[in-house]
């Protein structure tokens, strides 16, 4: 038996970032960058108009008023997008569209609210200072300035910055495909009606939904019966994948074959059990190369393994810098025991209210008892050394998902309903 710790940084330590491929950008949301992007011009490429209005020359402008106007000659009509044709000499101006191109001696705008057009003449009420209301060529992105860094993770902020210059495809890490197998005799699938004596393989599709909450693509390989021959049949075909996860079969029951598959020649186990609970009888090793790893069958589990152990090693696959999952400090609500010389991830509830986290447990805590991830927002970390911690002391919470980062009051609305 091994602390988790060591589980964790034995597992990692094996784990190398998959290559890159080449995508579409709306592909790209959540992927990891695969290249520095570099800007090949200037964004904007040119000053021009932050408002409608008039291009002055600002001294032209001095002293203006509404009582007391400076009156300029209007030379040209600039539009978005066409290219100015007349230089501004002093006492000229030129009628302006925002986002169209400063022209030559201009080095202000006059926004039309402070403007009155008379023929062919504009009356000034305002004094432009230098450079007002122009956007400068290279103010968002210089040209040959590495914009976004290998390695950041593709938001939409990212994908328009992307398509701001020009990029429709990129390069990213690829995703891993990630072998799914559920083993035991007493497993039907899901469409399958069970016997009193089967239960539905749900691990198939809780392990299958994680690989997805990962980034990564799950290959469904099914079930596998609790006999050696199906086992390696079941396992040979997970060999595509770039991790395999099985769930079951890793106790110290007879019938409890996946370890064995671990010692067959070629493959490998690296450890069997880990100081924690729930998910003792982790079993980590390799199949061809292949990253193994061997979850218990009870479905919370699988769950909790998965969790601690799996998804830092795909997101390292996909090329996440960021591998866990985020923590607070917690004030506990109610008394909890543990067992001494194991990690507990007791699910729970924590809330943020008043400028601190609380949490409570969800009730029954047994490796079988689903509902207690269904409910479970966050997992409660105990420490191996201690045995019970009371209420009103302050506990480490692994955050677990995203409701915590919705609400339907926050506090920037006033009436949010
Ligand atoms: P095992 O580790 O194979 O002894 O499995 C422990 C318990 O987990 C079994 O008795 C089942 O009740 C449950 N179990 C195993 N595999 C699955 C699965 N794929 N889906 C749901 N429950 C499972
Ligand atoms: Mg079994």
């Amino acid at each position: 038996m091994i602390p988790v710790e060591k589980a964790l940084a034995q597992i990692l330590k094996g784990i190398k970032p998959l290559g890159t491929e080449k995508i579409n950008i709306l592909n790209a949301l959540g992927r990891v960058l695969g290249e520095d992007i570099t800007a090949h011009r200037n964004i904007p490429p040119k000053d021009n108009s932050a408002m409608d209005g008039y291009a002055v020359r600002w001294e032209d402008t001095r002293g203006a008023t509404r009582k007391k106007p400076a009156v300029l000659d209007v030379v040209e009509d600039i539009p978005a997008g066409r290219i100015p044709e007349k230089a501004i000499q002093t006492g000229e101006a030129a009628r302006i569209m925002t986002g169209a191109p400063i022209p030559e001696g201009a080095d202000a705008v006059v926004r039309v609210e402070d403007s009155e057009k008379i023929g062919s003449r504009v009356k000034i009420f305002a004094a432009a200072e230098k450079g007002q209301d122009i956007r400068f060529a290279g103010e968002d992105v210089r040209e040959g300035e590495t914009i976004i860094a290998k390695g950041k993770v593709i938001r939409p902020a990212e994908i328009g910055m992307l398509a701001e210059l020009g990029r429709s495809f990129i390069s990213v890490r690829q995703r891993p495909l990630v072998a799914v197998l559920s083993t035991g005799d007493e497993l039907v699938d899901i469409d399958q009606f069970p016997s009193p004596w089967q239960i539905i393989s749900s691990n198939s599709y809780a392990m299958a939904a994680q690989v997805i909450d990962c980034g990564a693509v799950p290959l469904q390989i099914g079930i596998a019966r609790d006999r050696r021959k199906d086992l390696l049949a079941k396992f040979q075909a997970a060999l595509r994948a770039d991790i395999i996860i099985s769930s079951g079969g890793v106790s110290v029951g007879d019938y409890d074959l996946v370890k064995d598959i671990m010692h067959k020649v070629g493959n490998r186990m690296h450890f069997w059990q880990v100081a924690m609970r729930p998910g003792k009888p982790l079993a980590y090793g390799s199949m061809n190369g292949i990253p193994l790893f061997g979850l218990p069958g009870n479905p919370v589990s699988s769950m909790v393994s998965f969790e601690q152990f799996v998804r830092p090693a795909i997101l390292k696959m996909m090329g996440h810098r960021n591998l866990y999952r985020k923590s607070v400090r917690a004030v506990l609500e109610e008394d909890l025991t543990k067992m001494k010389g194991f990690r507990h991830f007791i699910r729970g509830t924590v809330q943020y209210d008043k400028g601190r986290y609380t949490v409570s447990s969800t009730g029954k805590q047994g490796s079988g008892i689903l509902q207690s991830m269904v409910r479970a927002n966050c997992f409660i970390v105990m420490p191996e050394n201690v045995i019970s911690v009371r209420a009103g002391e302050t506990v480490s919470v692994q955050l677990l998902d995203h409701s915590m980062e919705l609400t339907a009051k926050p506090d920037y609305l006033q009436a949010a309903s």
